[in-house]
């Protein structure tokens, strides 16, 4: 048995080396179809052609309350800003797996620490999240520290900038997939580069990320992505995403 499966792989091995080897024009290993689209990028990190813009700075027409009531979070100067209280905000189209910009920045007076120091969060598909917390000089727990999937993976570095400065997201995320009997058949997946640092890199999404408990895997399609209040006066700005 061992004999003919050593037999196999010899015959297999010298059969590849052979059609190898009547390849000698260059041509022959070129691909040509499908020609990627032509996308035209953004200059800096501005939103290429086909991204869909979900905040450009003057208004909250496509975001809402998690009841569909109207977003009253402030937006001033190019930014929004939480407005403690009124809820978390989340958008009214539902995304797949998508790359993600976006931009944040905690207030740059300090008055709390931990876990209470600019907290916010970039929840994917509404419960999947990226933690947004001032993580500059304020320990907490490592799975809960800004650019954490929270609860569930440590950031690889912490990129943090100092409060009241800008900081990027950019995120891949792919979705988990779910059989029809709700079972998940893949589990999705997270890279998170913060600031052009790497800090996750094609994590496994091991379910939903709560404050209290284990993740769960509650079967789903498509979903909003979602901004948490979480009572510190968090701003966004520059918000959008490519369909993957
Ligand atoms: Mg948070």
């Amino acid at each position: 048995m061992k004999l003919r499966l050593i037999l196999l792989c010899l015959c297999s091995l010298s059969a590849y080396m052979y059609l190898a080897a009547q390849i000698t024009d260059p041509k022959a290993t070129e691909v040509w179809e499908p020609e990627p689209r032509a996308v035209t990028a953004g200059i800096g990190t501005a939103a290429p052609s086909d991204a869909i813009v979900l905040f450009d700075g003057t208004n909250l027409d496509n975001w809402m309350k998690l009841d569909s009531a109207t977003a009253k979070w402030q937006v001033t100067n190019g930014a929004m800003t939480v407005v403690k209280g009124t809820g978390d905000i989340q958008t009214k189209r539902n995304f797949g797996s998508v790359q993600l910009h976006l931009e944040w920045r905690t207030p740059a007076i300090v008055e709390s620490e931990g876990q209470g120091r600019g907290n916010s969060g970039v929840f994917l598909q509404g419960i999947y999240e990226v933690q947004v917390l001032d993580s500059y000089q304020n320990r907490t727990y490592s799975n809960g520290q800004a650019a954490s999937i929270y609860k569930q993976h440590i950031p690889l570095v912490n990129a943090c900038r100092p409060p009241g400065e800008w900081q990027t997201y950019d995120i891949i995320f792919m979705e988990p997939e779910f059989n029809v009997d709700g079972i998940k058949v893949r589990s999705g997946s997270l890279t998170v580069i913060q600031n052009g640092v790497l800090v996750q890199n094609n994590i496994e999404i091991k379910g939903t990320t709560p404050y209290i408990g284990l993740p769960k895997n509650p079967a789903h399609g498509k979903g909003p992505l979602k901004l948490q209040d979480h009572g510190n006066a968090v701003s966004y700005r520059n918000i959008w995403v490519r369909e993957l």
